[in-house]
């Protein structure tokens, strides 16, 4: 496999995982999967483990299997795997990480990026039910929340 093929199937793999796991949040884990998500909704949370926690070795066991049948990079689902393992790692440092405070190194940024992830995520925790919860989405943020994050940064700095 070509190296921009390689990069060009791992970067799509990671932007289709931000939709596909906006889309399983939002109809599966708030629907039939709710059993293993509630746990995620509970405050306080029943840390340090979550059953929420069985999606991140869901989705390892899935990058594994592609890595081991990969054919040592050869076969293109080698770098979906790849994809789906940089997008898991990103979502645990920023959603677990940063948002939920479960690295003790990692609580506070001034990255207004950031902060507007933090925000738009605070909202999906509003409400500690299966229903009536809205952005579903991590990565993928709307322009509102990046608005109000800027609006907080410049108060911040006077
Ligand atoms: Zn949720
Ligand atoms: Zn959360």
């Amino acid at each position: 496999m070509s190296t921009p093929a390689a990069i060009f199937i791992t970067l799509a793999t990671f932007a289709f995982m931000e939709f596909w796991a906006w889309f399983m949040h939002k109809f599966v884990q708030h629907g039939p999967l709710w059993v293993l998500h509630r746990s995620h909704h509970i405050r306080p949370s029943p840390r340090p483990f979550e059953r929420n926690d069985w999606f991140f070795a869901i989705y390892g066991a899935i990058s594994a299997l592609l890595f081991v049948t990969g054919g040592n990079r050869q076969h293109w689902w080698f770098w979906v795997g790849v994809g789906i393992a940089a997008y898991g790692t990103v979502y645990f440092f920023v959603h677990d990480g940063l948002i939920h405070g479960r690295l003790p190194f990692w609580k506070k940024t001034d990255n207004v990026y950031l902060r507007a992830l933090n925000m738009a995520h605070k909202m999906h925790h509003k409400t500690q039910g299966r229903d009536h919860s809205q952005e579903f989405g991590l990565l993928w943020v709307s322009p509102k929340y990046l608005r109000l994050a800027r609006q907080q940064a410049a108060k911040s700095k006077k």
